[in-house]
């Protein structure tokens, strides 16, 4: 079984030059192969299969003569990526290939590591034509056991993800601790794959409540009167009393979720925002998502974590066990699959989330 690890590396300035400009060659490569599998389709009304795009590589490369800086192996991955998109297309896990653009072509694969080669000095991970990159850790891992070396840029950091094979016993435990998925949910502030749900704690509930209250006796009290100034003030400092317990609470979630994780998928709000009606959008600001990702994330930096934000399509109907599309509505709270799983809804959702960072990451479960 495969586990994965990760580490922050740190290339010289030449050295990400070079990795940016495969990244470039990488992706032009990948929206070639795309517009290649549209226009076949056209045209003779099937697709390309990977194996007959790979066949047309070496036209391709001798075409593009840039294409010498990157490895074969690297470049039959991306042709890997698109395959498996049309496959998680054609099986309804996700939506049609995309053109992709920088912001969403951000890692390169190797698929085959040899340890003598790529991590024969220590503390350095080599790539060919690119060279030995610094990795920014104790190196703790077995590089024969090394299968694929993933290189992944993200918020202005470079990252190694390592897929370690380890005896099956091991893996469990260390890829539920290593990576987490929450989904933010609107009966509790945030749901998370390891299936504990984060309600809105009693207390805070008391102060909302009190909160409303006070608005609507500022409502009653005459416009102009003593008595409304007074009113007003008195909700002005209630406000800040449930701004700051909100606070309080969001950190301590977002501390506990990152000292106990190595990489943190959530769902990528701006997306989700878009997705949702209007009467959502209210509960989604009421729940603090927002300060919640913001407090993850800056938290994750500090602790030298990945924090990761996912596409959030389909992760609430998607069944976490087996892929089914499951329907259901916002008013259904538990997720039942005719595979047999049946949980929380927003944990079946976290789940999701948490598999689709690792697969953006490059770590396919
Ligand atoms: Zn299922």
């Amino acid at each position: 079984m495969m586990i994965c690890k990760h580490f922050l590396i740190e290339p010289t300035k030449e050295q990400e030059e070079k990795l940016f400009y495969t990244l470039y060659l990488c992706r032009k490569l990948y929206n070639y192969s795309l517009d290649q599998r549209i226009k076949h389709y056209k045209e003779y009304g099937k697709g390309l299969t990977y194996e007959e795009q790979q066949n047309m590589l070496p036209k391709y490369k001798k075409e593009h003569p840039e294409y010498k800086t990157v490895q074969s192996q690297i470049l039959q991955d991306v042709l890997r990526r698109l395959d498996r998109a049309y496959k998680n297309f054609f099986d309804k896990r996700a939506k049609y290939p995309k053109f992709k653009d920088r912001y969403h072509y951000t890692s390169i694969t190797l698929p085959q590591c040899e340890a003598k080669r790529n991590f024969g000095k220590e503390g350095y991970v080599y790539i060919k034509n690119i060279g030995h990159i610094k990795i920014k850790a104790h190196r703790n891992f077995d590089p024969t056991k090394v299968k694929t070396i993933n290189i992944k840029y993200h918020a202005g950091k470079w990252y190694i993800n390592l897929s370690i094979e380890v005896e099956e016993e091991k893996e469990k435990t260390v890829i539920r601790k290593k990576a987490i998925g929450i989904d933010k949910g609107i009966n509790s502030i945030a749901a998370t794959s390891d299936g504990e749900l984060y309600s809105n704690p009693r207390w805070l509930q008391k102060s909302e409540k009190k909160l409303k209250k006070a608005q609507r006796q500022l409502s009653r009290k005459k416009k102009g009167s003593k008595n409304r100034e007074k009113q007003k003030k008195r909700l002005a400092k209630l406000h800040e009393k449930v701004a700051n317990q909100r606070r309080d609470y969001l950190h301590k979630i977002s501390y506990n979720i990152v000292k106990h994780n190595d990489i943190i998928c959530v769902e990528d709000l701006q997306v989700k925002n878009m997705m949702k009606n209007h009467k959502l959008a209210k509960s989604i600001a009421n729940a603090g998502w927002g300060m919640l990702d913001a407090f993850l994330e800056y938290k994750a930096e500090r602790e030298g974590k990945i924090f990761i934000k996912v596409n959030p399509a389909y992760t609430s109907q998607r069944c976490s066990g087996c892929g089914r599309i499951v329907e259901k509505d916002l008013s259904v709270r538990v997720h039942k699959c005719e595979c047999g799983l049946e949980i929380d809804r927003d944990v079946n959702a976290a789940i999701n989330v948490l598999y689709e960072g690792l697969r953006q990451l490059g770590i396919t479960a």
